[in-house]
C-alpha cells in the first residue's frame, strides 16, 4: 500500500507543474490525499434524461444529442459565443456557450475540437427560447467517447465542488476522479470492522469514491454519514483523552473556605445576590474545593451579573493565600474591570493591579515585581498578562471573560503562568453555546449557567427609526437625565464604504442635535489613558452621550446610560448586536436601543428582526448559529473546534453522540487504536487541536 500523504498531485495525470502551484496555492492540495478529501460542496442530479420535445424554458435539464452544424458568433466587442445545432429522434435545438472574447483562446480551442458535427454528446444546461427555437445555455458537456458509465460531467450525479476562479468544476472532476480510480485502494481504513459493523457505516474506500461520485443520492449520504463520522470520532478521542487526563490530574494546592473575606465582601455589596448567581458560585466553589482542576464555562446573557460571580471565585483563592487573574479581551474593559472591582473590595485590605499593553516601562516593571514576589492578589488585564516577563508567586485561578475572543493557545498560555499543578479555569461568556449542541462538542467542558436577571430590570426595547427620531427621542432621555450611546462602525471615513465616520458624525452631531448636551468621543485609536479618562467621565456623567465606535462591544457597564443608538445597524452580526444592546438595560430604568440603517440582505433584514422581537441572549445564538453557520459563528481559530469538512454539528447531532460512543469504547479498550486513527487523521489534531481539550 503507498501512502497517499507522500504522493504529490503531480502524479495525476493532467496536472502540470503551473497546475500543481495553484492547487496549492488557491485550494490548498498537495497530496493525492488533500485531493481526495477535497469533497464536493453540493450534488447535482442529472443523471434524469430529457428529449428536446420535452423541454420547457426556465428548466434545467440534461439531454443526450447528435450534433449538427456549428458556428462561432462575437456578440458586441466583448463577447464570443459558440452554437451546436442539437438533435435526437424527437426535434431540433441549439446550444450556446457563451465567454468573454479575451478569456476564450483555450475554452474556444476545446470546444471546436469537441464538439463537431456528428458526435455524441451530453448536454447540460438552461432552457431558453431564442424567437421560435429551443437554446440552451450550456453549463456543462461530455462527448461520449467512452462508456457512459464513467463519464463525469453529465448524465449522472455530478459533484460541484468550492472553488476559486482559477479552476473549473470540470477540470478538479477530472483530475479527482482519476486520482480516486488510481489512488482509492491505498487508503488506510483504520477503524476496526466490529465498529463498522456496529454503527452501520461503509467502508473508508467506499466512502472516498462515492463522495465524489455516487451513483445515488442514498450512497452520498453514506459515504457522508462516514466522513463526518470519522471527523468527530477524532474530535472526540481528543475531548475523551484530556476529560480523563484531567480527571486523573490531582491539584497540588488546596483552598480554604474561611470566609474572611467572603463575608465582608457580600455584606458591602450593594445589593443580594439573585438566586442564579448563588446557585452558581455553589458550583464553582465546590468544583474549586474537589481534588480535579476546574475547567468550567460560566454563562450568562449581558447584564446578568457575572462579574461579582467572577470576583466570588478569586475571593476564595485569595482567602486561602493565592492569586487570582481576571483576563479581558480589551484595554477599555480591563479598565472598567479593574475600577469596578476596586470599588466592591474597598475596605477588604487587597492589592489588585491592572496590566495592560501600553503601560511605561518603570510602572510595567514595578508591577511585574508585585506580582513575582505574591504582592498583588488579584491581577486584571489584557492578553499583556501572557507576556513571558511575567511571572507569578502563587497564581491558582484564571478567569477569562468573554472567553470567544481569545484563542486557544492564549487560554493554554495562561494557564501555564500558574505554578501549581492543575491551576482552576472559569471562562466567562454572553454568548451561549446553543441548547442544540448541548455538551457534545464541549465533552471537557463543565457548564454553569446564569438564567436570571437581577431584580427590576425591564427589557429593553429594540426599535428600528429613522435618524431624526432617533436623536430626538435621545434628547429627551438626556432632558430626564439618563445618558446614551451612539455608535458607528468606523473611526475614520472610508472612502469604499462611505459610511458615517465616528469622529466626523461627533463634531456635527455635537453642533446641530446635541447642542447644548456635553458629547463625548472614544474610539480605538486613542491611548489607553485617553479612553480610561473618557469611561470614567461617562460614568461620572460628565458626559450626556457618548459617541463611539465598537470598543464598547464588550462587558462596558455604566448603568445610568439607557439609549443605545446604533448607527448602521445592517452591518452588523447578531452577536455584535446584542452585545452593543447589552450596554443599556443595566439599572432599573426602562431602556432602549435604535436601529439606524435600512437592511439590505435577507440575511441583515433578519437580523434585525430576531433582535427586534427577543432579549433572549440563547435564542439569538441560535438565529445567529442559523443564520451564519457553525464556521463563522465559532470562528474555528478563535474556539480552536477543527474546521470540519464535511461533518455538519448544526445536523449531525447523532452522527456525534455514536463517535463520542466510539470515542470512549476506543479509549477504554485499546488506547493504542486512539494514537493511530489521529495520526493518520488529515486535521493535525497530535499538534494543535489536541490542545483545545485542555482548556
Ligand atoms: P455581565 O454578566 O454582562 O458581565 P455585569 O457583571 O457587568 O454583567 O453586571 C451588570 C450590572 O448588574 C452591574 O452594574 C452589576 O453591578 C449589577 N448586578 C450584578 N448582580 C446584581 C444583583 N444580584 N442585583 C442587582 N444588580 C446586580
Ligand atoms: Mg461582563
Amino acid at each position: 500500500m503507498q501512502n497517499i500523504d507522500k504522493i504529490s498531485v503531480r502524479y495525476i495525470k493532467a496536472v502540470g507543474e503551473k497546475t500543481a502551484d495553484k492547487l496549492r496555492k488557491f485550494l490548498g492540495i498537495e497530496s493525492v490525499r488533500d485531493l481526495l478529501y477535497y469533497f464536493p460542496r453540493a450534488w447535482e442530479d442529472r443523471s434524469k434524461l430529457k428529449k428536446i420535445s420535452e423541454l420547457k424554458p426556465g428548466e434545467n435539464v440534461t439531454i443526450k444529442v447528435k450534433v449538427g452544424n456549428v458556428l462561432t458568433e462575437m456578440w458586441g466587442r466583448n463577447l464570443i459565443v459558440f452554437k451546436a445545432e442539437l438533435q435526437d429522434s424527437t426535434g431540433i435545438a441549439f446550444a450556446t456557450w457563451i465567454r468573454r472574447y479575451n478569456r476564450s483562446y483555450d475554452v474556444l480551442k476545446s470546444l471546436k475540437n469537441n464538439v463537431k458535427m456528428g458526435v455524441e454528446i451530453f448536454v447540460t444546461g438552461s432552457v431558453e427560447m431564442d424567437f421560435w427555437c429551443k437554446m440552451i445555455r450550456v453549463v456543462d458537456y461530455e462527448v461520449i467517447t467512452k462508456d457512459e458509465k464513467d463519464l463525469i460531467n453529465t448524465n449522472r450525479i455530478v459533484p460541484i465542488y468550492p472553488l476559486t476562479e482559477d479552476f473549473s468544476n470540470k477540470y478538479l472532476r477530472t483530475i479527482i476522479k482519476s486520482a480516486s480510480d488510481k489512488y482509492a485502494n491505498d487508503i488506510q481504513e483504520t477503524l476496526p470492522e466490529k465498529y463498522i459493523k456496529k454503527y452501520n457505516l461503509c467502508d473508508i474506500r467506499y466512502a472516498i469514491q462515492y463522495i465524489h461520485f455516487p451513483d445515488t443520492f442514498e450512497s452520498k449520504d453514506k459515504a457522508r454519514r462516514r466522513l463526518a463520522f470519522n471527523e468527530f470520532l477524532n474530535l472526540e478521542l481528543v475531548l475523551e483523552k484530556f476529560r480523563q487526563q484531567r480527571k486523573m490530574t490531582v491539584k497540588n494546592f488546596k483552598y480554604n473556605l474561611t470566609k474572611k473575606l467572603l463575608t465582608p465582601f457580600k455584606e458591602n455589596l450593594p445589593f443580594e445576590f439573585t438566586k442564579s448567581q448563588k446557585k452558581v458560585i455553589n458550583e464553582i466553589f465546590e468544583n474549586m474545593l474537589a481534588e480535579h482542576p476546574m475547567n468550567r464555562l460560566l454563562q450568562g446573557d449581558v447584564g446578568s451579573g457575572k462579574t461579582v460571580v467572577a470576583l466570588s471565585a478569586m475571593l476564595l483563592a485569595i482567602e486561602s493565600g493565592f492569586q487570582a487573574i481576571l483576563l479581558a479581551p480589551t484595554e477599555i474593559l480591563a479598565e472598567q474591570h479593574f475600577m469596578t472591582i476596586k470599588k466592591l473590595i474597598d475596605g477588604l485590605h487587597m492589592e489588585v493591579d491592572l496590566v495592560i499593553g501600553r503601560m511605561t516601562k518603570k510602572k510595567k516593571e514595578e508591577i511585574r515585581k508585585r506580582i513575582a514576589d505574591g504582592l498583588s492578589n488579584i491581577i486584571i488585564g489584557t492578553h499583556a498578562i501572557l507576556e513571558e516577563d511575567i511571572k507569578f508567586k502563587k497564581l491558582a485561578v484564571v478567569i477569562i471573560d468573554e472567553q470567544h475572543r481569545f484563542g486557544v493557545e492564549q487560554r493554554l498560555i495562561i494557564k501555564k503562568k500558574s505554578v501549581f499543578l492543575g491551576a482552576d479555569l472559569l471562562m466567562m461568556t454572553a454568548t451561549p453555546i446553543p441548547r442544540t449542541l448541548g455538551l457534545t462538542l464541549y465533552g471537557d467542558l463543565d457548564i454553569s449557567t446564569l438564567n436570571e436577571l437581577p431584580p427590576g430590570r425591564y427589557p429593553i426595547e429594540t426599535v428600528e427609526m429613522s435618524d431624526k427620531n432617533a436623536y430626538n427621542f435621545v434628547k429627551d432621555r438626556l432632558k430626564h437625565g439618563e445618558q446614551a450611546f451612539i455608535v458607528y462602525p468606523l473611526v475614520d471615513e472610508s472612502e469604499k464604504l462611505q459610511l458615517k465616520s465616528a469622529v466626523k458624525e461627533a463634531e456635527k452631531l455635537k453642533e446641530t442635535e446635541f447642542k447644548g448636551f456635553s458629547v463625548g468621543l472614544i474610539h480605538g485609536r486613542l491611548k489607553p489613558e485617553e479612553k480610561e479618562k473618557i469611561m470614567s467621565d461617562f460614568a461620572q456623567k460628565k458626559y450626556d452621550v457618548l459617541i463611539s465606535t465598537t470598543v464598547i462591544e464588550v462587558g462596558i457597564d455604566i448603568p445610568n446610560a439607557t439609549v443605545i443608538v446604533i448607527e448602521h445597524a445592517d452591518r452588523y452580526g447578531l452577536s455584535t448586536l446584542h452585545q452593543l444592546r447589552g450596554r443599556v438595560g443595566r439599572s432599573n430604568k426602562e431602556s432602549y436601543c435604535i436601529l439606524l440603517g435600512e437592511a439590505k440582505t435577507d440575511n441583515s433584514k433578519r437580523r434585525l428582526e430576531v433582535l427586534t422581537k427577543t432579549n433572549d441572549g440563547f435564542k439569538i445564538a441560535e438565529e445567529d448559529l442559523m443564520i451564519r453557520g457553525p464556521g463563522e459563528f465559532f470562528g474555528t481559530e478563535q474556539s480552536g473546534l477543527p474546521n470540519f469538512r464535511i461533518g455538519n454539528v448544526l445536523t449531525d447531532l447523532s452522527i456525534i453522540r455514536e463517535a463520542k460512543q466510539v470515542a470512549i469504547e476506543i479509549l477504554k479498550n485499546e488506547p493504542n487504536l486512539a494514537y493511530s486513527i489521529l495520526a493518520n487523521s488529515k486535521e493535525d489534531y497530535l499538534n494543535k487541536n489536541i490542545e483545545f481539550g485542555e482548556v
